[in-house]
């Protein structure tokens, strides 16, 4: 949204003047702003959006341009970071950003931005035209969370099937945490031994046992086997 800031610019210091704002943005998951600057990005932003934003400025003449101070709400909808169900969310923030003429009010000569702004800062174009949807947009970013959750008490996904857990129970047996940290420790040590078949025999079967499977097809089948449960903590740990 355009603000026309002609009378402003002529005013004194400190003088103000507020606007409602509301309109429609085209949000991505990355904005990547004009003259170079970083690009912000929201990566739980389900995909891109079409977002009403409303809220209320207030214009303040500065010395060397207009001080924008607002506050603003925009509805979107979000990728919950355990289930990937998309829900929808309310972003609220608050903005304060100096923005620069680019021509000279008075004069109508054209104005160098001040040496200690980079590229980022917010300009006044030369019709003094304060142009709000880019700032509005990178701030809307920076406030969506980074991993949000559609509930605070989101089962998220089954390791296992990948059923959702909010919506039904699928079944599949827990994995008994005490066994998994047990697999795990074998695991690693399988990995850090230079010959993991004989390393992890004792462990498992009698040595009387393993010994004649040493070499052998069955031994080579429990490897990875066992591999597989250390698997499915990481998933878990993923998802939760
Ligand atoms: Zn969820
Ligand atoms: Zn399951």
């Amino acid at each position: 949204m355009q603000i026309n800031v002609a009378q402003l610019l002529k005013e004194g210091t400190g003088a103000t003047r507020s606007h409602d704002i509301d309109a429609v943005l085209r949000l991505e998951g990355t904005s990547a702003p004009a003259g170079g600057a970083a690009p912000v990005s929201a990566p739980a932003l389900a995909g891109g959006q079409e977002c009403r934003v409303q809220g209320r400025v207030t214009l303040t003449r500065a010395a060397r341009g207009i001080l924008l101070a607002g506050s603003f709400s925009c509805p979107v909808r979000l990728t919950c970071g355990r289930c990937l169900a998309s829900f929808p969310h309310l972003v609220g923030f608050d903005v304060q950003e100096m923005f620069y003429p680019s021509i000279d009010i008075a004069t109508g000569l054209p104005l160098a931005l001040p040496e200690e702004d980079d590229s980022s800062s917010f300009t006044i174009d030369e019709h003094h035209l304060l142009d709000t949807s880019e700032m509005i947009r990178q701030y809307c970013l920076l406030a969506i969370p980074m991993k949000p959750l559609c509930r605070a008490d989101c089962g998220g996904l089954c390791p296992d099937c990948g059923a959702n857990l909010n919506e039904k129970h699928c079944g599949c047996a827990p994995v008994p945490r005490t066994a998994l940290a047990r697999a795990l420790e074998q695991a690693i040590a399988v990995k850090q031994s230079p010959a993991p078949e004989t390393a992890a025999a004792p462990d498992r079967a009698p040595r009387t046992r393993a010994a004649p499977e040493q070499a052998g097809a069955p031994e080579r089948k429990t490897a990875p086997a066992r591999a597989r449960v250390p698997g499915r903590t990481k998933s878990r740990r993923k998802l939760g």
